[in-house]
């Protein structure tokens, strides 16, 4: 029999992707899977019932994705009513902000499922092809600049003019990982003087690479494969006199920074901002996980001293299609990892990739929750 896969439309307030497009539900049923898609799972993302029948889905309601499906996927993790639905047995992959979710962890293991959270793909060249860390936070690099770029009352490029010439936005983009890279990438493309600042020395050449001064720090704090370390707190002194007079001569600031399974890094202090000129702009990415920003609000733009500060939330749903493309195509290259030669769900905990994402195999609980 063929292995079921279930799309579920998302329900989380403002969330507009979709885990699998209709060209991957083309080629699941090429492979021999069935996919059944719940109704309006795409509308989101401007993709409509009739491009998934077309693609060879069958359309249905969410109960029944749930009760029939071998492989249910969705973006955001499930809620309790999904989980009290979801057929004992199955196999979930999802976002699932585990540290956030210890109760769902428990209920899904309660159901003797399988539990894959997208958020635990190793980040090595080998997973990039079903990491969606990466892939949405290239999304949201790019616009966050918009966002930037838009909330400034000021141009990004040097305009020359019979009416004077307008000098180019200084922007400087502090946390270089894939969304910082592609906001100093996008602020570059219009026309911005571009400036980098991060603590992990491998971040200097990806921010030159892409055209930016990088700001020298004189605190490195490289920590385990390959991210970012938290600063001690004489580490966070020393970084916080040495950003404070770049921060004051930028006209833009987006930050990034971010610290595996910690709250996001506070760099940005209230002093730092009123040193910077009235119409400045702070656009804060980790806005979510507690903010980059002392001042900043999730989900809000506030004004303090003339400098407008936002903490835009879930970034890569403000641009559903190409975010849903990429995770669309992540998903299906994980599902492949999923079942054997012959189409049949066979998870290997050994591997090196699905391993680590295992939150719960068979019911049995893989995280500390
Ligand atoms: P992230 O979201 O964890 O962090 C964003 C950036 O914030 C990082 O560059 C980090 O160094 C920086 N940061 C943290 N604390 C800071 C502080 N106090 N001050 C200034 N900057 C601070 O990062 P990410 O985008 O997930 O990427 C992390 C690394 O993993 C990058 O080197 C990235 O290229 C790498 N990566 C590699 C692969 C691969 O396939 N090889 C895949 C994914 C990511």
């Amino acid at each position: 029999m063929a292995t079921v896969v279930g799309l579920l439309k998302e329900t989380w307030e403002n969330e507009r992707r979709v885990a699998l497009v209709p060209l991957e539900v083309k080629k699941l049923v090429k492979k021999g899977f069935q996919v059944l898609v719940e109704k309006g799972a795409g509308a989101g993302a401007y993709i409509s019932d009739e491009e998934y029948s077309e693609a060879g889905a069958t359309l249905t309601d969410r109960k029944d994705v749930l009760s029939r499906a071998d492989i249910v996927v969705k973006v955001q993790p499930p809620d309790d009513t999904d989980i009290s639905a979801l057929r004992e047995g199955s196999v979930f992959v999802s976002l699932m902000f585990w540290w956030k979710n210890k109760d769902r962890i428990k209920a899904l293991a309660g159901r003797k499922a399988t539990v894959i959270a997208l958020e635990r793909v190793p980040r090595t060249t080998k997973a990039q092809f079903v990491d969606v860390l990466s892939s949405q936070a290239t999304i949201a690099g790019y616009k966050v600049a918009l966002l930037a770029a838009d909330l400034a009352p000021r141009l990004f490029p040097m305009m020359t003019t019979a009416a004077g010439t307008i000098k180019p936005a200084r922007v400087l983009v502090i946390g270089v990982g894939v969304a910082g890279l592609q906001a100093l990438a996008t602020a570059k493309r219009l026309g911005a003087r571009i400036y980098a600042y991060d603590i992990r020395p491998a971040a200097k050449k990806d921010a030159e690479s892409v055209g930016a001064k990088f700001l020298e720090s004189p605190v490195w704090a490289e920590g385990e494969g390959g991210y970012a370390r938290e600063l001690t707190e004489e580490e966070k002194k020393i970084q916080r006199e040495f950003l404070a007079q770049n921060i004051g001569d930028s006209d833009v600031v987006i930050t990034t920074a971010a610290v595996p399974g910690r709250p996001a890094p506070k760099i940005i202090f209230k002093d730092m901002v009123e040193r910077m000129k009235p119409g400045s702009v702070i656009v804060d990415l980790g806005a979510e996980n507690g903010g980059n920003c002392e001042l900043t609000k999730a989900g809000e733009t506030v004004v303090h001293n003339g400098v407008i500060i936002h903490g835009p939330v879930n970034v890569p749903s403000m641009m559903p299609i190409p975010a849903s493309q990429m995770f669309s195509r992540n998903v299906y290259n994980l599902i492949e990892m999923l079942v054997d030669k012959e189409g049949n769900l066979q998870i290997n905990p050994e591997d090196p990739i699905v391993g680590p994402m295992l939150a719960v195999l068979n019911g049995e609980i893989k995280v500390e929750v």
